[in-house]
């Protein structure tokens, strides 16, 4: 019998015995399965600010997890190992390596055990194993910890509830244009707005958007398209991050500081509050400066952060020391 996944904005119908696009949803005996449930791929202690998040609880660690799977295709996946169908690692059933068996609550136990107290979803997109995430996430609230989605944001409406009560910040990869998703992703700019537009107005959330600008496909005419519909969203931050070659673009040349400067300026023109600066050398685009004063809050060169006791003491109460504007963010 044929069944629909409602996981992600394609619904995938799907025949009995067969899989959906992403390859790791699975029609079996009529009910629709992740192949890939338990299977953790990777799961170690990272800095929230390599996922990117800067306005999450700044300078702590998070423990990142990851099971196999994506729903689009990106020629420049920077992890498609964990991604794509041409991977080693795809579960067909398990071409090369086995994953570690992980119960939703070993995992919180790692995150314990490491000392932290914030749970990643990351790396390949947690929306087609969010059965998984879902489980992890609702233990990792019972631990009074904060949980963490890095994804491509192509929810479902069926996902977008199930996903934003649960999930406390989400940072979502805002790739191009409508025609950029078609030719490079085998996606969707549409499904991916709609969910920005839905977290920005959930009370609570904190959403970071992410876009990696490759030179030559992007142009700044496109970042201040994208600039202007992200404001509108609502999106207060957002991270532009130089391509490097990777995958099939392995012959596309680096994008450079020069582009991406040009880029950054555009993004701020836009009215978006905290633009910032990814794979770059340019430490003024790493620091969060206060938007209404302009001082600096919070110095990062690297993934390492340093906030002045006395500010972060502000930080916690969501506040500039400067001026007692509100900072937009995450801090505890
Ligand atoms: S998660 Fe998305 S791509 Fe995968 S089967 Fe479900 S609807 Fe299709």
């Amino acid at each position: 019998m044929m069944r629909t996944c409602d996981f992600c904005w394609r619904l995938c119908e799907i025949k009995e015995g067969r899989r959906g696009f992403c390859g790791v949803r699975e029609n079996r005996n009529g009910s629709i399965r992740t192949v890939t449930y338990g299977k953790v791929l990777a799961a170690a202690a990272d800095p929230i600010e390599k996922k990117p998040f800067y306005h999450v609880m700044p300078g702590k660690k998070t423990l990142s997890a990851a099971l196999f799977g994506c729903n689009f295709t990106c020629s420049f996946c920077q992890n498609h190992d964990l991604s794509q169908k041409d991977s080693p690692l795809f579960p067909a059933p398990w071409k090369d390596q086995e994953p570690t068996d992980t119960s939703p609550q070993q995992l919180v136990n790692k995150m314990i055990e490491c000392g932290l107290s914030i749970m990643s979803y990351t790396y390949s997109d947690p929306v087609v194993w969010q059965d998984y995430m879902l489980h992890t996430a609702e233990l990792v609230k019972q631990a009074d910890g904060i949980n963490c989605m890095v994804t491509n944001g192509s929810f479902s409406p069926a996902a977008s509830q199930r996903i934003i009560p649960v999930i406390d910040a989400f940072n979502i990869d805002v790739k191009g244009d409508e025609a950029f998703y078609s030719r490079w992703c085998s996606g969707s700019l549409k499904p991916v707005m709609e969910t920005v537009e839905k977290i920005c107005s959930a009370p609570g959330k904190i959403l970071e958007a992410t876009t990696l600008l490759i030179e030559g496909i992007h142009d700044i005419e496109d970042v201040f398209q994208l600039g202007r519909q992200l404001r509108e969203a609502g999106v207060q931050v957002w991270h532009l991050s130089r391509f490097f070659p990777h995958y099939r673009m392995e012959d596309h040349r680096p994008t450079s500081e020069r582009f991406l400067r040009d880029a950054l300026q555009a993004a701020q023109s836009c009215g978006i509050s905290y633009v910032y600066a990814g794979n770059s050398g340019n430490l003024e685009y790493a620091k969060t400066r206060c938007p209404s004063c302009g001082r600096e809050i919070i110095g990062r060169r690297g993934y390492y952060v340093h906030v002045e006791q006395e500010l972060m003491d502000h930080l916690l109460l969501g506040l500039c020391i400067h001026c007692g504007e509100k900072i937009y963010g995450l801090f505890r």
